[in-house]
């Protein structure tokens, strides 16, 4: 069965920064079809649960407390992208708006909740080695 990793919080991890998830019914279908590696980069990174919110500014990642928290998203970023490259997993399904997971769009970096064209750290890296990256409401075309 093909593999595709998927942020933990679909899945049901309480790994956002608030502690809770964004557990969607859709992971259901895809588990008829493939094997799900969850997976949350701002864990693996090194961060806590709870954790204060963070957003990409430019090329860093900052904390709503002014933190530069740059180092340990470049590190959940290339663990996943050592566990998508030893298991050759072509796709990941991503968690919109997150500064990690994000796939289209990402917070401008303000903190007030404006939503800007944009990916996280993960779904950049991940792409720029040639994995395809969607959100929840893309798979469609996985199910074909
Ligand atoms: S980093 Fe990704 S997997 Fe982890 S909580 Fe945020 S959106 Fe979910």
């Amino acid at each position: 069965m093909e593999q595709i990793l998927i942020s933990a919080c679909l899945v049901g991890d309480n790994c956002t920064y608030k502690g809770g998830n964004n557990y969607s019914p859709k992971i259901r279908e895809l588990l008829k079809h493939y094997e799900l590696i969850p997976f949350c980069p701002e864990v693996e990174g090194g961060l806590r649960i709870p954790r204060d919110p963070s957003e990409r500014k430019g090329d860093r990642v900052v904390s709503i407390k002014g933190k530069d928290v740059t180092k340990e998203y470049e590190l959940g970023a290339r663990r996943a992208l050592n566990i998508c490259q030893a298991l050759k997993v072509k796709v990941a399904i991503l968690q919109e708006r997150s500064p990690s997971c994000g796939v289209h769009l990402i917070h401008d970096g303000s903190f007030s909740n404006k939503l800007i064209k944009g990916e996280g750290t993960t779904t950049e890296l991940l792409r720029s080695h040639g994995i395809k990256v969607l959100t929840i409401d893309e798979i469609d075309e996985l199910l074909k």
